[in-house]
């Protein structure tokens, strides 16, 4: 259990605490072993996983991640029949859909959201791995996991592939649908990002970028 004594953690350095993030608790920071996670005593928040070759956990996942972003947004999502015309939609094709019908700015937000910062993050997680992995440009990673955290806010998969499913149940009723080959890769990506965010533990990303 992590040492929580105020007068012992004084004379303690910086680096050697930890605040909880949910009661703000201060406390020792415990090394870790391999597979071994630290709890706040008063709250019960985990405050650290280490995990075990996260790194090259991670390169698989990141670069998964984006063999599966292209299909995922240029491949049909669904094919519609409507009055004998067939459609096939892609997330590219909504969202240009979306600027010739008059909606520039829903455009933009959906183009934004789903798309371009869904990559940026992607290149970021990549750019930071290659860069612990060579030992280079170290502060060029801090400042990359940095803006990464800040794009985790604004990628938002999820409420459009929840949009996706709406329309999917809305329009059965009205259209001849099936599904397409991207809503798969969609979802796939959807799934390789969460496992990607659970393997990618932020405090051993600091501590490796700020081991000289
Ligand atoms: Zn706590």
């Amino acid at each position: 259990m992590p040492n929580t004594n105020l007068n012992n953690l004084a004379a303690l350095p910086l680096e050697a605490l930890v605040a909880c993030h949910e009661c703000d608790l201060l406390m020792r920071r415990e090394p870790l072993e391999a597979g071994e996670k630290s709890c706040c005593p008063r709250c019960g928040f985990e405050l650290a996983v280490h995990h075990h070759q996260w790194q090259r956990r991670c390169f698989a996942l990141v670069l998964t991640a984006l063999l599966l972003y292209i299909p995922a947004n240029f491949l049909p999502i669904m094919h519609l029949t409507l009055l004998g015309q067939t459609r096939s939609e892609t997330v590219w094709s909504g969202v240009f859909g979306l600027f010739e019908s008059g909606m520039q700015g829903v455009a933009v937000v959906v183009l934004l959201s789903s798309m371009a910062i869904p990559l940026l993050k992607l290149l970021s997680q990549l750019l930071v791995l290659l860069s612990l992995r060579f030992k280079v440009a170290r502060r060029a990673g801090m400042l990359l996991y940095r803006s990464y955290h800040h794009l985790r806010e604004w990628g938002m998969l999820e409420v459009y592939l929840f949009g996706i499913l709406v329309s999917i149940v809305k329009l059965i009723d009205i259209a001849d649908l099936s599904l397409g080959v991207g809503l798969a890769c969609f979802v796939a990506l959807l799934l390789t990002q969460i496992w990607l965010e659970m393997s990618m533990p932020a405090h051993q990303v600091w501590e490796a970028l700020s081991d000289e």
